[in-house]
């Protein structure tokens, strides 16, 4: 089996334990990598050569301009390397198309990022005193730590360093433990593009041991993770004792809601795509369809039925495929509870519910395309993520009705509105309590639009122009043009 070591100030690194851990693949259950399990030992020498790199040496020296040429140049090279990286991604994490959609759009996030390095401008500021000249500076925050999940692993590295390092800071990256060796193979493109050694580092293990370790570091500057809410919780406790800056893209219970006067074969595909597309392990996945009642319920119902039955399940690297297995083992025993949960709560099982153990399933960690009906928003199945391929419909009386349950939740990441009244669709986007909205439409995400979320789905937004404003401090400079001398001891 391959063995994959840290990657830290531009060098293979064996962990200072000397252990290792498996990775699996979820299509087969089987072992195929051994990770480099670290520590926090680990953790520092990656923080220490991040700090090296941030103060010293050929990173600081750089113009913005060079900065930015660097990262379109890996761009270049993320795009030459998409096929052969989305491949490591799908043996991980068993998500062959969205995988492959991925890699082929992330350069374009060191281009975007790459473009606006020397674009960061302070201003000058016309006071309210005479005899200063004011200005602000906005400087990088230093050392940024990004710790990533498992469902999109380089697609949300790259949200979070692009702007970081196009800010001019520097990063020590942890993936996901269940997904380590893409952002390891990933690293050494920044080597190849030119970056300087330090700039970019990887150090791979459990958030235990090191995600932890480089939340309580005193050098590291920043935090970014996407990952669960309760993790964003106990990193964002820690983060506030060391006054640290935070981003966090947390979990999501997102409404996809459609009115009687939408276009119902587009709805339809919405709903699908919304919670069947990456087999519902994404954090904007459309878990609680939300439909008028009696107008269009059955009719919408049915035909949402038929499309989500024709899914065909199956071996994540083949073309075919629809809905791939879960990631992980435990996810998947997770899905199935939940579905048990919503069972023992009433909800009615329209499609699937069980482990997918058709032959072209492989041995691995399946779970059925799953539907439920009548589910009430007070229900456990409609109110905590599920992260698989669970739908829960819910049924609404009008307008109001379908904002309250809607809002009625402690989420609030992605959102769909299908109607064709324009007057509608700006009414239910002002009001719906989420980051996203889409309106006849579902999952699209762009480079330069703002993602984030409200409520428990997170701080902070990636993505978009200000995205990089995350990663700079601003400093405000006074020039004393021959301001009058006054009274020491008062205030000018
Ligand atoms: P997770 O929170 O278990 O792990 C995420 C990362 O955090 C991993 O690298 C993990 O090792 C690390 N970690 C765990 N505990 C830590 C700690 N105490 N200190 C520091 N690091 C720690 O999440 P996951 O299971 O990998 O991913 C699924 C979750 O991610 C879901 O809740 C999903 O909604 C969320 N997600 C959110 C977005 C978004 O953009 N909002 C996108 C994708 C996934």
């Amino acid at each position: 089996m391959h063995r994959y070591l840290h990657y830290i100030d531009g060098r293979d690194a064996a962990p200072e334990s000397q252990a290792w851990f498996d990775t699996h693949n979820p299509f087969t259950g089987e072992p195929w990598a051994e990770i480099a399990q670290g520590t926090a030992a680990d953790a520092d020498l990656a923080v220490q050569a991040a700090h090296r790199a941030f103060t010293s040496g050929a990173w600081p020296q750089l113009t913005a301009t060079q900065r930015g040429e660097l990262l379109r140049r890996v761009g270049d090279l993320i795009a030459r390397e998409a096929r052969r990286l989305a491949e490591i991604e799908v043996r991980d994490n068993g998500k062959l198309a969205e995988m492959r959609g991925q890699l082929n759009y992330i350069p374009q996030w060191f281009y975007y990022f790459g473009g606006l390095a020397d674009k960061i401008e302070g201003r000058v500021i016309p006071l309210d005193k005479k005899g200063y000249f004011n200005f602000t500076l906005h400087e990088p925050l230093g050392v940024v730590a990004a710790i990533t999940p498992w469902n999109s692993p380089l697609l949300l590295t790259a949200w979070k360093i692009a702007p970081a390092l196009a800010a001019g800071c520097t990063v020590v990256i942890k993936p996901s433990e269940f997904t380590s060796a893409s952002t390891l193979e990933f690293a050494r493109l920044f080597e190849e593009a030119g970056f300087p050694p330090g700039v970019v580092n990887v150090v791979t293990g459990f958030g235990r041991d090191v995600g932890s370790a480089l939340v309580e570091h005193p050098l590291v500057r920043k935090i970014t993770l996407t990952g669960a809410d309760s993790t964003g919780r106990s990193i964002n406790e820690a983060a506030a004792r060391h006054f640290k800056h935070v981003s966090l893209e947390l979990g999501g219970k997102s409404p996809n809601i459609v009115f009687a006067d939408a276009n119902l074969d587009d709805a339809v595909n919405g709903a699908v795509a919304g919670i069947f597309a990456a087999t519902g392990q994404t954090c904007i996945a459309g878990s609680r369809l939300l439909l008028l009642q009696d107008s269009i319920h059955d009719v919408f119902v049915e035909r949402l039925l038929t499309l989500a039955r024709s899914a065909r399940m199956g071996d994540p690297m083949s073309a075919d495929t629809q809905v791939g297995p879960i990631t992980t083992r435990p996810q998947y025993e997770k899905v199935l509870s939940y579905i048990d949960t919503a069972r023992n709560e009433g909800a009615r099982l329209l499609l699937g519910g069980s482990a997918g153990t058709l032959p072209e399933c492989g041995g691995g960690w399946f779970v059925e395309p799953t539907i439920f009906g009548e589910v009430d928003n007070g229900m456990r199945i409609a109110q905590e993520e599920v992260f698989g391929p669970v739908l829960s419909i819910i049924r609404f009386k009008d307008e109001e009705d379908a904002l309250r349950i809607a809002n009625d939740v402690r989420f609030g990441l992605g959102s769909g509105v299908w109607t064709a009244d324009i007057g509608r669709a700006f009414r239910v986007s002002e009001r719906l309590q989420a980051g996203t909205v889409w309106v006849n439409a579902y999952r699209a995400v762009s480079f330069m639009s703002p993602f984030g979320g409200y409520k428990d789905s997170g701080l902070g937004r990636e993505n978009g122009a200000q995205a990089i404003h995350e990663s700079l401090q601003t400093k405000s400079v006074w020039i004393n043009t021959g301001a009058a001398s006054a009274n020491p001891f008062v205030m000018r």
